[in-house]
């Protein structure tokens, strides 16, 4: 715990004449649970996506474990330690839920083979739906088979693109329980884009804001609570 896990420097990205992020910096310390939130385009996702190489950035640094991640193709990411969820549900409607979460096991030096993929299922109560087909799935479900899916691979860091959207009242604070467990029982560092702010309140340690592609504030849970801007630019719109 303490040392920079990520680093993420002055990093901007364009898309034509819409600069989606705007020279962010801020520090994902290892071990902790970071909440990154702002209002619908202030570049979350897009952050994500630069952090999982699909974007390259226009301008700025991103270091993992104090290793530049810029000069890493996008296959080679998961060798880094980096798995991530997506906003919108990515499986494979056709394919098995266990077929699915093998998908995801792209280990850095390691084989996974369907033994390892069921005792992941299993840590996410999924066990007794490995052969369903994941189309067949609530949609609840579907998100945890998914997160099943980038935990296989045995990430530093995981990146979850709003994990809560879509869910219900009950289906939050049980993942909200969640993350935190996986945290405690794996040692992993989150960085976490939601929407839903009781969720990012709750457990996450630390909270970056973006806003208009820039970000406005980082801090405590508390201190971002408190802070006017944020609640100028976000929270008093909730
Ligand atoms: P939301 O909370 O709605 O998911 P976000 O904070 O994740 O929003 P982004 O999806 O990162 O925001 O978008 C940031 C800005 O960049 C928006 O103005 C968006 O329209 C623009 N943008 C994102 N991806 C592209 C792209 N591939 N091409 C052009 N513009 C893009």
């Amino acid at each position: 715990m303490g040392a920079t896990l990520l680093s993420v420097r002055g990093i901007t990205v364009r898309f034509g004449g819409i600069v989606a992020l705007d020279g962010v910096s801020f520090d994902v310390e290892r071990g902790q649970i970071s909440g990154l939130i702002g209002p619908n385009g202030a570049g979350k996702t897009t952050l994500f996506n630069v952090v999982t190489r699909l974007y390259a950035p226009d301008e700025g640094e991103l270091e993992l474990d104090g290793r530049s991640l810029l000069q890493t193709p996008p296959h080679r990411i998961v060798e880094r330690g980096i798995a991530r969820t997506f906003q919108n549900i990515n499986l494979f409607r056709s394919m098995s839920v266990l077929e699915n979460v093998l998908v995801g096991a792209h280990t850095r030096g390691r084989s996974v083979g369907a033994g390892d993929a069921l005792a992941m299922l299993e840590y996410v109560g999924l066990a007794d739906r490995a052969s369903m087909p994941a189309a067949a799935l609530p949609y609840g479900v579907q998100k945890r088979v998914e997160l099943a899916r980038a935990l296989i691979a045995r990430p530093r860091l995981l990146l979850l693109d709003e994990p809560a959207g879509g869910l219900n009242h009950e289906e939050v604070e049980e993942l909200g329980d969640f993350i935190l467990g996986l945290r405690r029982d794996h040692d992993l560092t989150v960085l976490l884009v939601e929407h839903h702010m009781s969720l990012v309140m709750r457990i996450s340690d630390h909270v970056n804001v973006l806003s208009f592609g820039r970000r406005i504030a980082g801090g405590t849970p508390d201190e971002v609570r408190a802070n006017p801007d944020v609640i100028e630019a976000y929270l008093g719109g909730d």
